[in-house]
């Protein structure tokens, strides 16, 4: 009987068929949008009295605080969220002393060398995202040149009349957003305005195809403790936001059944799976 292929070809015929099979299927899974969430280590912040973040309550009583910077890979880009405390502090092996030496900034390694081990260069990143423009979560954006930073414009314009600017590079578009945020268009990574903490604050949305849905907190809420009971810090720029804001970010978790990952929780922080791990 005469066949399309000779019996001795089989073996190699099957063996394309599978790679043909198995590329189609990574194919798909790369369409379908968000893939990776990584946790990066973009430093900590060591402060003398916890009760700047947690009014009359432990006072004099110092903290340390987890403060990450979480890289998406998307089908369809890169996107940073927060950059973290700068990169130079990386060489300062007794930290960098900020807000009159109430808190102590320290990095046990830089943002770049963490995304390099991953095989991501700056100009890679397509977004970077930033939850709101204190030091500790700007600290690098200035380093992705050819990215475009997805800020609220209330951010942006109250940022710039602050004596302590971020610095953004010439080269970057800087997005300014005007509330809630697609950045893929699929729902699978939304920015959600999440004002309080600074006017321009914003939280953001993950839907992961495993893991399922997370919301990354930036400074809305600063700690379990806090979430639990709606503690707001002093230094907030509006106590009355921050509280709607945390109905806001209470009922997101329940309509989409998602965890809420809180940025400087430094309890929770050890227990997530940090790079090169990811969640997927
Ligand atoms: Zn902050």
């Amino acid at each position: 009987m005469r066949t399309l292929f000779p019996r001795a070809t089989w073996p190699a015929v099957a063996a394309i068929l599978v790679a043909v099979i198995l590329g189609a299927v990574a194919l798909a899974r790369a369409e379908g949008g968000l893939e990776r969430l990584y946790i990066l280590d973009c430093g900590t912040n060591l402060a003398k009295d916890q009760s700047r973040w947690t009014p009359g309550v432990n006072e004099g009583k110092a903290i340390e605080f987890s403060d990450n910077c979480y890289l998406l890979r998307h089908a369809k880009g890169l996107l940073l969220w927060d950059t973290g405390i700068t990169d130079a502090v990386a060489a300062m092996p007794d930290g960098l002393a900020v807000a009159g030496g109430a808190i102590v900034q320290k990095r046990a390694k830089t943002l770049v060398s963490q995304l390099d081990a991953l095989g991501v260069k700056p100009a890679d990143i397509t977004y970077v995202g930033v939850s709101h423009t204190h030091g500790d979560h700007v600290g690098n954006v200035g380093l992705f040149t050819s990215s475009t930073v997805l800020i609220q414009g209330a951010e942006y314009d109250w940022a710039m009349s602050q004596p302590m600017k971020p610095v953004f590079a010439p080269t970057q578009r800087i997005e300014k957003l005007a509330g809630d945020h697609d950045v893929f268009a699929d729902g699978s990574v939304v920015i959600f305005s999440t004002p309080g903490h600074t006017p321009g604050h914003q939280s953001l949305l993950v839907v992961l195809p495993k893991t399922g849905a997370i919301v990354l907190s930036g400074d809305a809420v600063h700690l379990q403790d806090n979430w639990d009971h709606r503690r707001v810090p002093s230094m907030n720029t509006s106590r009355e936001q921050t509280l709607t804001s945390l109905d806001r970010i209470a009922s997101v978790l329940v309509d989409r059944k998602a965890q809420l990952w809180i940025n400087h929780d430094l309890a929770q922080s050890r227990g997530l799976r940090h790079a090169p791990g990811y969640y997927e």
